[in-house]
């Protein structure tokens, strides 16, 4: 049934490329830190109102924007698109006419440059687009479709809430409920490519905080205190040989991103603080690394006669795509992108947390490829002549705007036949 849709989404989609461009680069031009996205919720909430959904409700967890738009046919379902809004403390390098020279002088630990180095305006600004293609074809749909928008997915300040957990504890998808979520994060695939993956698609994360104490004392008498500075390299060392104490077969990293100390060149500050992050691909070995480095933390502490608090938080659980869902979806994938254009990809260590929303509900978390790349067998490198390969989070990171037509067209199509019973898991 929903095959007949297929030419207006095509047509309806197309005739939005312009305003999704245009959208796509005022949102990359004001990113906003995550729980700071004020000025991107703002400009959300305005265009779901300006396409007269049925409700749009602001200031979720946060800057979190829904909108609901009930079709015109009898229908029980309710499928939910979802995009998060959030930037990165990263100095945009893409060298584009649009690049962001944003600064947040007032987040933790600023100032920071801001960017949308892993390409959350697209979502914002394709999730957008298919709401205008669905509003239009409201009176044709045999049910209700629900657009997410989720500040904080890169974490918040570690002092604050936010994100798809806080957004599911404020209710925002209580009602209605979506009997499938559905959404697609950007990537360096070929520009136009679906990649897909069943089973656990994204890793389980958390950030880990280790405070290292020691005794402050004068830089040339470091006998008369206690450094927790060797203690800290000897923590960083030992982190490294963490992924040999769990099964070699399951994929884990540990890594340390940002130390912080309260020394000065010739004071031995008090504490060290390392900052970091476990990814498990295997979500059960989560608590046995985290042991691991409480272990390795404690006695690489007191071995220089430190302490150390290690703290585990913003934990997120994998993505898992069920097998049935993905099954499901990808005739219909297919027929809207063409042959060869819907790959399998693996398992990343990057984490998502659209888990949240596809543990709670179903559905699928894909990715969607928007640089100049190709597939090399299963490597995938730069293309000859194009901009290049620049993976998410990095400062060169870029999306193409010309394929991303076509992710409107398939968040619409992935919509409508889920609505349609196409698209469905019992
Ligand atoms: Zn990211
Ligand atoms: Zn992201």
């Amino acid at each position: 049934m929903s095959t007949e849709f297929g030419p207006l989404i095509d047509r309806m989609a197309r005739a939005r490329r312009a305003e999704l461009i245009a959208l796509r680069h005022r949102l990359h031009q004001h990113p906003e830190l995550s729980n700071r996205e004020r000025t991107t919720s703002a400009l959300v909430a305005g265009h779901l109102q300006s396409l007269g959904l049925d409700e749009v409700r602001t200031g979720i967890a946060g800057y979190g924007v829904v909108g609901v738009l009930r079709g015109g046919l009898p229908g029980d379902r309710v499928a939910a698109l979802r995009a998060d809004m959030d930037a990165l403390p990263v100095a945009e390098a893409s060298g584009l006419e649009f690049a962001s020279t944003a600064i947040d002088d007032g987040y933790p630990g600023g100032p920071h440059p801001v960017s949308h180095a892993c390409g959350h305006d697209c979502h914002t600004a394709v999730v957008l687009a298919t709401a205008g293609v669905l509003a239009e074809l409201r009176d044709r749909l045999p049910g209700t479709v629900v657009f997410v928008f989720q500040p904080a997915e890169e974490g918040p300040p570690l002092d604050e809430t936010g994100g798809a957990r806080a957004m599911l504890a404020a209710g925002a998808l209580a009602d209605p409920e979506p009997t499938m979520m559905f959404g697609m994060h950007v990537s360096p695939l070929p520009a136009g490519v679906v990649g897909y993956r069943a089973g656990t698609a994204y890793a389980s994360s958390c950030v880990v905080r280790i405070t290292i104490t020691g005794l402050q004392v004068h830089g040339s008498t470091p006998w008369m205190g206690i450094d927790p500075m060797p203690a800290a390299a000897g923590i960083i060392g030992g982190i490294g040989e963490l992924y040999r104490q769990v099964p070699a077969y399951h994929a884990v990293s540990v890594s340390v991103g940002h130390v912080e100390d309260a020394g000065r060149f010739n004071i031995i500050g008090q504490t060290v603080t390392l900052f970091g992050t476990i990814r498990c691909a295997v979500e059960s070995d989560m608590h046995a690394v985290q042991q691991k480095l409480l272990q390795l933390a404690g006695h690489q502490a007191a071995a220089y006669g430190c302490t150390a608090e290690t703290e585990f938080l913003q934990p997120v659980p994998s993505v898992v795509n069920r097998p049935q869902w993905i099954d499901a979806m990808l005739p219909t994938l297919s027929r809207i992108l063409g042959p060869g254009r819907v790959v399998e990809v693996p398992l990343t260590l990057g984490y998502d947390d659209m888990s949240e929303f596809v543990n709670a509900f179903g559905g699928a978390y894909l990715s969607y490829g928007v640089q100049d790349t190709q597939m090399d067998a299963d490597e995938l490198r730069p293309l000859e002549g194009g901009r290049g390969l620049f993976p998410n989070h990095s400062p060169g990171f870029y999306a193409d705007d010309d394929c991303l037509v076509d992710a409107v067209r398939v968040h619409a199509g992935v919509a409508v036949a889920h609505l349609a019973g196409e698209i469905t898991v019992l």
